[in-house]
């Protein structure tokens, strides 16, 4: 029998710097990387293949001013964002400002965002935002988290979209249900809570990446990393991953 020809040394050396595990290969041929966890080769290789895959990810709620993205970032609460810029096209041209949504009629603004659901809660929320907004801040959606977490309806997370999306200031990571899964199968945290999850981002992610670093998690949760049988085959992260239900 012919026995099998010895491993060239030349071919060993080929695969570069990075560690990797004996022999395994992803489907598309590319290294896996043995390190794990937040080490932060493993956390610059991920920012990498977001960033190569989504250079262009951006808020996906559309929105003229930052009062428009506050409104519509309360509405999008259990909502998808395709609902609420469907809603937002005759909800902003009918409320042109927010004295418009702060002196409303609350039962006409309820029948106004009644598709994007939990209405009377968002109504509440909108227009006790609003009213802050024009009576303490003149008209203007404050610049800081401390007093934009004033405003009824306004959590962390709103509170980073409207920072980092309509001003661009880097106040912490958005941590929706899509950052919050795929931090998890990407092993960025242990966490469960929301808050434990931003902190734990904050610590191993470099400031300048806190806005876009959102923007290419969520899209890559709608579009890939989706919550119902990952697209991992299509995942450029796929090498670095060990999520548990990972399907390659
Ligand atoms: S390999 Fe699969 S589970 Fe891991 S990040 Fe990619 S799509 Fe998500």
């Amino acid at each position: 029998m012919k026995k099998p020809a010895p491993r060239s040394k030349k071919k060993a050396k080929s695969r570069g710097a990075v560690p990797l595990a004996d022999e395994k290969r992803t489907q598309s041929s590319r290294p896996r990387l043995t390190i794990r966890g937040t080490n932060p080769a493993r956390v610059a290789a991920i920012l990498e293949g977001l960033n190569a895959a989504y250079p262009g990810a951006s808020c996906e709620l559309k929105h003229e001013s930052p009062f428009q993205l506050l409104v519509s970032t309360i509405l999008s609460a259990q909502c998808t964002d395709v609902r609420v810029n469907q809603v937002a096209v005759t909800l902003y041209a009918k409320y042109p400002t927010p004295s418009h949504f702060a002196y409303a009629n609350p039962s006409e603004l309820e029948q106004d965002i009644r598709p994007t659901g939990f209405f009377r809660n968002k109504t509440k929320s909108i227009m006790g935002a609003a009213k802050i907004v024009v009576e303490q801040f003149s008209g203007e959606v404050p610049q800081s988290m401390e007093q934009l977490l004033t405003l009824p309806g306004v959590a962390r997370k709103t509170a980073n979209v409207v920072l980092g999306s309509a001003y661009g200031i880097a106040s912490g990571v958005v941590v929706d249900t899509h950052v919050m899964r795929l931090s998890e199968r990407l092993d960025l945290t242990k966490h469960t809570d929301p808050k434990q999850i931003e902190r734990d981002l904050i610590q191993i992610l470099p400031q300048d990446k806190w806005v876009v670093f959102s923007h290419q998690l969520i899209w890559h949760g709608r579009r890939v990393c989706v919550a119902r049988k990952p697209r991992c085959a299509e995942c450029n992260l796929e090498y670095l991953c060990y999520a548990k239900d990972k399907t390659v």
